[in-house]
């Protein structure tokens, strides 16, 4: 059975959602318009506003509609201490356990040089800049425990050399070649309390 155009458009568009396939995307419209079209012109309304006003934080580069995140803004955080992130779904994750007081600093991938991923689509020269200006303590690096998360890692942490500040990566915990996103928040709180040094300690 072919669909009406417009139909079809809808079910198309559907598919550009992660994990949703052919038959997922035609369940999905064929709900949205037998059953609940008042959801749908929300979710609609939602994703227009959604598309349209949130930018990125200045300070962290996390997903934000102001200029500053809350996190960011927020003076009661320890600023000394910066969480560095492969993604914001990452940085939420880490907010749920309710147990890291720092801020933090997304990256928005990892560097992979066969996709053509480098340190300036990273944002890693903010990170030192930011680094070098002073008041950083700490540099917690939270990138994946994949290859490329740890490429990540050490190169960042090759960056700042010449900075006086504690460079510590989350150790054990977390599986190997896993992924942030999908680890429970008790065992990330336990992978971020044993994060161990990437340099040698003088
Ligand atoms: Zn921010």
């Amino acid at each position: 059975m072919a669909f009406s155009p417009l139909l079809q458009q809808l079910i198309t568009s559907l598919r550009c959602l992660p994990g949703v396939g052919p038959k997922t995307a035609q369940r999905m419209a064929l709900h949205l318009l037998e059953r609940d079209r008042d959801s749908a012109r929300q979710l609609a309304a939602a994703m227009l506003d959604a598309v349209e006003r949130v930018g990125e934080c200045s300070r962290c580069r996390t997903l934000s509609e102001e200029p500053v995140c809350e996190i960011c803004a927020d003076e009661s955080r320890d600023h000394s201490i910066i969480c560095v992130l492969e993604s914001p779904v990452d940085l939420m994750v880490i907010e749920q356990t309710g147990g890291f007081q720092g801020v933090y600093f997304v990256l928005k991938g990892h560097l992979s040089p066969i996709d053509g991923v480098g340190p300036d689509d990273l944002g890693i020269s903010q990170l030192i800049d930011r680094v070098e200006q002073g008041g950083v303590s700490e540099l917690i690096l939270a990138t994946n425990p994949t290859v490329e998360g740890e490429a990540t890692a050490h190169y960042i942490a090759a960056q700042l050399n010449h900075c006086d500040v504690r460079i510590s990566r989350i150790a054990h915990g977390v599986p190997v070649g896993g992924e942030l996103e999908y680890v429970d928040g008790g065992t990330l709180a336990h992978a971020m309390a044993g994060r161990r040094s990437l340099r040698s300690e003088s």
